[in-house]
């Protein structure tokens, strides 16, 4: 099998035992993306080839002397382009940010070289994390690998993409309200968002954030513990970063059920649901249920009130964020304007798409003296009662489980001028950002030839009860050998 269709755990075995060279992985890697890059649209920077391959010959000559390396060591990967890389441009997809290159590393930019994994370059986005196709990126849409002609979710597109395209092993994807999770389901591939405060957000570009997580993509459930293993635990540089012991995510992949308690909160299961998806997840239940877990049902009452306020908290911390870019410190300036007041407008008119300008205007006039009480503090009290549903369920149940997304992955354009029905795809994975906790998507089936995503979430800290859940799952479902069909290629 060529190396680009392997999976970390597999690749690192190989490397240890000498059979093959991070070089050739990564020689591989690069021909992968020459072949399928002008389909996908993925990456929004590539490394140079050279550069990456000087890395790998350095891992390789490192195993050769012996040395025992970093798990992730000599495995290609790329980063989502909100989050910093020294001396690497970071344009979050937007033209405002076109041509900035970060002075410093995000720390899981700086953890991950640390530990000697290579990165080929940085991944498409919708334009500042807004939105849920990838077709807000300021440069161009990323496709979906399954179905050239239907989006690969978003936020994070070109991190779900290019993994479920083999054009990396793995990535790191942002998480605000569902983009780790939703384009990992449209592309059927892992998406893990952490519990908040569990990855450090150090040099992550911010959108909102007492919602935004960095988490893995990847495409096993595996490879996901591997790569938060990687990435998790206390940073000094993030003040909400949380002083919590990071456990070997390893050791929860024993494929034992028996005896957990699975809640399936019966609001999840509601209108707009497209019946294959609601029965692809109903029948992973049934398939953990035959593996000795405890299934029941439970209701989260406040779940309907939690995409609106998603979207006031969202986009005021938005409008509070985004008010750096005036063209003085960042990125793009307008130019040969008479005064400073007009050279600020410009700029971001120039700069800001129009999702983003709608999201800044949105959180302004909701943070605007007069309405603040009745919109942005009306909505963080909603966010107390989301919270509360959860730590209710969460006294009873080791893990919830629902669809990731209500459909599947949808025609490119279906949704772009209507940003209503955009923001319904995130209606299952916005309720986790605000209670703060964790949540997996993962394959389990497909309809009309696009992957279906399941959603189990935990308790906050509770990573290992979910990549238990998802790991003994993926082990009785047989592994996933499909592949999408990028015409042309070699197998
Ligand atoms: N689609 C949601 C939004 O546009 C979530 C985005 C995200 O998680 N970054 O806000």
């Amino acid at each position: 099998m060529s190396l680009f269709r392997q999976t970390a755990h597999e690749l690192h075995g190989l490397l240890m035992k000498k059979e093959i060279s991070s070089y050739e992985l990564v020689q591989s890697i690069y021909e992968r993306i020459d072949q399928v890059e002008e389909k996908i649209h993925a990456f929004t920077f590539q490394i140079e080839k050279d550069q990456a391959l000087a890395r790998a010959r350095e891992v390789d000559a490192r195993i050769t002397r012996g040395e025992r390396l970093p798990s992730l060591a000599g495995i290609p990967m790329a980063l989502k382009d909100n989050m910093c890389t020294k001396g690497i441009p970071t344009t979050c997809s937007s033209k405002i940010l076109d041509r900035f290159v970060p002075p410093y590393d995000a720390t899981v930019a700086r953890k991950l070289r640390e530990a000697d994994s290579i990165l080929v370059g940085k991944l498409n986005m919708d334009e500042f994390a807004m939105g849920s196709s990838t077709e807000n990126s300021a440069f161009f849409p990323t496709k979906n690998p399954w179905n050239l002609d239907c989006v690969p979710g978003g936020s994070s597109g070109g991190a779900a993409a290019a993994v479920a395209a083999d054009e990396v092993i793995f990535s790191l994807g942002s998480d605000t309200g569902g983009s780790i999770r939703q384009p990992a389901s449209f592309c059927g591939v892992v998406g893990l968002k952490p519990t908040y405060g569990s990855v450090s957000r150090y040099g992550l570009i911010a959108y909102a954030s007492s919602l935004d997580q960095i988490g893995p993509v990847t495409k096993d459930v595996t490879d996901c513990a591997w790569v938060l293993n990687g990435i998790a635990g206390y940073d000094g540089k993030d003040s909400t970063s949380a002083e919590v012991a990071v456990p070997d995510y390893r050791e929860c992949l024993t494929g034992e059920v028996r005896g957990m308690k699975i809640g399936i909160p019966k609001e999840y299961f509601g209108e707009g649901l497209q019946a294959e998806v609601k029965n692809a997840v109903l029948d992973a239940v049934h398939k953990l249920a035959d593996l000795g877990a405890e299934v029941e049902e439970v209701s989260l009452p406040h779940t309907e009130y939690a995409l609106p306020a998603y979207y006031l908290v969202a986009s005021a911390e938005a409008s509070s964020n985004l008010a750096r870019y005036d063209g003085v410190r960042y990125g793009h300036r307008a130019r040969e304007m008479q005064d400073i007041v007009s050279m600020f407008k410009r700029t971001r008119d120039e700069g800001f798409g129009a999702e983003v300008k709608r999201r800044i205007m949105l959180g302004t006039y909701a943070l605007s003296s007069g309405y603040y009480d009745a919109y942005y503090l009306k909505a963080l009290k909603v966010r107390t009662l989301v919270k509360q549903d959860f730590d209710r369920a969460f006294e009873k149940f080791d893990v919830l489980i629902s669809p990731t997304a209500p459909t599947v992955a949808f025609q490119c354009g279906e949704k772009a001028n209507d940003p209503l029905a955009m923001y319904l795809s995130d209606v299952c994975t916005i309720p986790i950002n605000l209670a703060g906790i964790p949540a997996i998507s993962l394959p389990c089936g497909f309809s009309h030839g696009l992957p279906v995503g399941l959603q189990m979430m935990g308790k906050a800290f509770g990573e290992e009860a979910i990549l238990r859940a998802a790991f003994a799952y993926e082990q009785s479902a047989g592994s996933n050998n499909l592949k999408p069909n990028l015409s042309g290629e070699v197998a």
